[in-house]
């Protein structure tokens, strides 16, 4: 399963405000892969407190791409996989919140608490700050940079495994007796009329102008295209259960904004896919 640390940045107090996100991947007890990445907020207000901790001005994020697409292409693992943060609730808070406030269905989330982890496995005085636990630790790190602070928190976690002959982060969310924690997801609750606007707007005149190639499992490829139904358009699928009219994976993993195995070079159209439906979705539901 796939193990990755985030974190985020936010302009404000605000969970929906990520203006920065940092992500860090585990695999083999080390840090495989790390990424981070501006974002620019719905709202370019910047909080004087928040600007303190992570240096970010509005400037800085005026071209970034906005939460949606900076998020689409990570969207996969942090469903599907563990997600590890440090003082989880707020990083997947704004997770959940960015997700929402951008139209985007919130999928099932599985986390753990480094704070917890380190509470029990490297406790001191001073508390578990990631800054103090990380010094404690030696890991070598800016803080308060969303990439070095997800870099942070996945060493941390990794040195708990270590400190406890743990083979995995799940051996060591068990051995401390600590449970992964798992959030429901669901469809998009709400979301600004402008952003749906935005969306309802980007509807192309004809929707088959979105296809998608996808890699299925086996190596063949599909295409799951939007199609015109009678209850509104519709994503459909190329594959054997596709065929048969059923909600296959890959039509699944386009609808949550997952790319992982999007063969076809139109990302940001999955972004835009999303967010229509999302807004089908409130259409139909306020009807
Ligand atoms: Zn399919």
């Amino acid at each position: 399963m796939t193990v990755l640390a985030l974190d985020f940045e936010t302009a404000n107090e605000r969970r929906d405000s990520a203006c920065a996100v940092g992500l860090a991947w585990i695999a083999d007890g080390r840090v495989v892969r790390r990424e981070s990445h501006l974002i620019r907020p719905p709202e370019m207000r910047f909080a004087p407190g928040n600007i303190r901790v992570h240096g970010i001005l509005p400037a800085n994020v005026a071209d970034a791409p906005d939460f949606a697409t900076a998020m689409a292409p990570y969207l996969g693992d942090l469903s599907r996989g563990l997600i590890l943060a440090h003082n989880a609730s707020f990083d997947i808070g704004v997770l959940r919140a960015g997700l929402a406030r951008a139209g985007l269905p919130v999928p099932d989330l599985a986390y753990l608490c480094t704070v917890q982890v380190a509470r029990r496995v490297f406790p001191a005085p001073e508390g578990c700050g990631l800054g103090k636990v990380a010094r404690r630790l030696g890991i070598r790190f800016e803080h308060h940079d969303a990439g070095e602070d997800a870099y942070a928190c996945a060493e941390i976690a990794l040195a708990a495994m270590r400190e406890r002959d743990a083979a995995d982060v799940h051996a060591l969310a068990a051995a401390l007796g600590l449970p992964i924690t798992r959030a429901a997801g669901g469809p998009p609750r709400r979301a600004l009329g402008a952003i749906s606007g935005r969306a309802m707007a980007a509807f192309p005149a004809e929707p088959a102008a979105l296809r998608f190639t996808m890699l299925g499992s086996t190596g063949n490829r599909y295409t799951v295209a939007l199609e015109e139904r009678p209850g509104g358009p519709q994503l459909r699928c190329t594959c054997t259960a596709g065929r048969y009219g059923v909600r296959c994976r890959h039509v699944k993993a386009l609808e949550v904004g997952d790319i992982t195995h999007l063969i076809s070079d139109n990302a940001s159209d999955v972004v835009l896919l999303a967010r229509m439906l999302g807004a089908k979705m409130r259409v139909a539901g306020a009807a």
